[in-house]
């Protein structure tokens, strides 16, 4: 098999290797780096239903990664999920309420990014080194909860690499807060900001535009690089587990070979339900992919009439990791639908940049065929959190929650029985109060750990180790800066 090499979804600088995708994260025109074609599965899903995570982790990546040599890659995929992960199957598939929830949250930090997070450092590193890159890595990120901690805890003590995390010092639940300043690891580093999360992203994305800074840092060995969700390191390892879990169904007798079934996925970025379709397109039966918003919908209008248009209020909800107005890896889709015609993706990205807004054509929205769009708001979210408890005593995080609403919803209209695989994203560990709340309002204003212990009783599943670490842990991280000196504050972690 020839190798696979990644071009910009805008078409300029021409093609790379897996590895140099990796490193660079985006491409120099601003565009998103895409395969040249989707690879198809190796084996019979057959065949994949007898693998463990891990050697079905091995056999999709590598067909994205034809780069990497299989001991580079198995050397990667062993070091990221193992037991950092707190259950041997990684991705569990739990039945309950009559759709299979697909629980991507076992990971270090209990939500989704970990499944991408916890194997980024890895394979950078080998990319580094496969490139003949001399420098350390240093990955800067600004965050608005989440990814923050998954990065973290991903690069924590993995050489040749450095980690800069900036966080809205007030824009930040308490538990995320304290999920990434008693960050461990001595190439971690944790900057509150006086600002907010877009002052934070500005002031990141100033740096890696910075020449000069550039230039210093080469001058003391040291390069930057992004964890961002673009990056087509954190797409791939996404893939694997939708292949696992048509396995699973597989293997449990609950499908027949070729049987097609249906995925949810509650998407912000649309990083995880690309990985799904990406999973379609490789061969995995899957019929639809339901796309599920919270009330920041923008994703639910463009399927529905093919205009995205982001100009509208930003809504706070309880699944704040959808709460998003620019779906960034929505272009590696339009691409695609668009014949993968680089100067249309481009105008229509250009335009998204210029005016907020773009319509695709005719001939595009057919291409969209295989998607589903719902939408549920805070009273669906919390109605369905709560139904599914009560009925089945199985607890949701909100995120999942607005997937299961749409996917029950998707069910009921198009009469449709088809399987469905529901990816739930977060544990509800992770939104305690929300969860708690929806469940019985006499929860209300109870203290976090509190709430924890009580929601330990409800599940009967014991408060996890994410959670229970932060009780306690002693602060590490007290740097809190201002917008201004943000790169000041990286130049004196770095000793330049
Ligand atoms: C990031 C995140 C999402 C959204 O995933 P995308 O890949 O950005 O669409 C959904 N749920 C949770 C809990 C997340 O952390």
């Amino acid at each position: 098999m020839c190798g696979l090499l990644y071009g910009s979804t805008r078409g300029a600088g021409g093609k790379v290797t897996a590895s140099q995708a990796i490193l660079k994260g985006l491409a120099d025109d601003g565009g998103l780096f895409v395969p040249d074609r989707i690879p198809a599965l190796p084996m019979s899903m057959k065949e994949f239903s007898a693998l463990s995570y891990q050697e079905t982790a091995l056999a999709v990546m590598r067909q994205f990664l034809t780069d990497f040599t299989e001991e580079e890659l198995r050397a990667c995929i062993d070091g990221a999920y193992d037991d950092k992960f707190d259950t041997e199957e990684i991705v569990p598939l739990k039945e309950a309420d009559g759709v299979y929830y697909l629980e991507l949250f076992h990971g270090p930090t209990i939500a989704f990014k970990d499944m991408a997070l916890s194997i980024l450092p890895y394979l950078m590193v080998t990319a580094a080194k496969k490139n003949q890159v001399g420098n350390e890595i240093v990955i800067l990120t600004a965050t608005s909860g989440d990814t923050g901690k998954a990065a973290l805890a991903g690069f924590a003590d993995v050489p040749g690499t450095k980690i800069i995390v900036f966080y809205p010092k007030d824009g930040v639940s308490p538990i995320q807060k304290k999920q990434m300043v008693t960050q461990k690891g001595a190439n971690t580093f944790v900057v509150g900001i006086h600002g907010n999360f877009d002052d934070a992203q500005n002031g990141v994305k100033a740096m890696f535009g910075d020449e000069e800074l550039k230039k210093e840092l080469g001058a003391s060995g040291y390069q930057f690089s992004s964890a961002n969700s673009i990056n087509i390191g954190r797409l791939v390892p996404q893939v694997v587990y939708y292949v696992y879990a048509y396995g699973q169904l597989l293997k449990r007798g609950v499908i027949a070979d070729g049987e097609e079934i249906h995925v949810t996925v509650p998407t912000g970025n649309f990083g995880n339900i690309l990985a799904a379709y990406y999973a379609k397109l490789m061969g995995v039966p899957i019929g639809k992919l339901v796309c599920a918003s919270n009330e920041n919908k923008v994703l639910f209008d463009f399927f529905h009439t093919g205009a995205y248009d982001r100009n509208r209020e930003f809504i706070l909800t309880s699944s704040p990791s959808m709460d998003i107005l620019i779906s960034s890896n929505l272009e590696r889709l339009v691409y695609k639908i668009a014949g993968n015609d680089a100067g249309q993706d481009a105008a229509l990205m250009r335009k998204l940049s210029e005016t907020g807004r773009y319509e695709i054509t005719e001939a595009m929205r057919k291409e969209l065929m295989d998607f589903a769009g719902g939408f549920a708001g805070e009273k669906e979210t919390a109605a369905e959190l709560r139904a599914v408890y009560d009925r089945t005593g199985y607890v949701l995080d909100p995120h999942t929650a607005v997937a299961s609403y749409v996917g029950r919803a998707f069910r009921e209209k198009t009469k449709d029985d088809k399987k469905m695989v529901i990816a739930a994203t977060a544990s509800p560990y992770k939104f305690t109060r929300s969860v708690m709340e929806a469940i019985d309002g006499k929860y209300d204003g109870m203290e976090d750990f509190a709430l924890a212990d009580r929601l330990s009783e409800l599940s009967g599943i014991p408060v996890p180790a994410a959670v229970e670490e932060i009780r306690t842990a002693t602060v590490l991280h007290k740097t809190v800066c201002e917008i201004s000196e943000m790169k000041a504050v990286v130049k004196s972690f770095l000793g330049i």
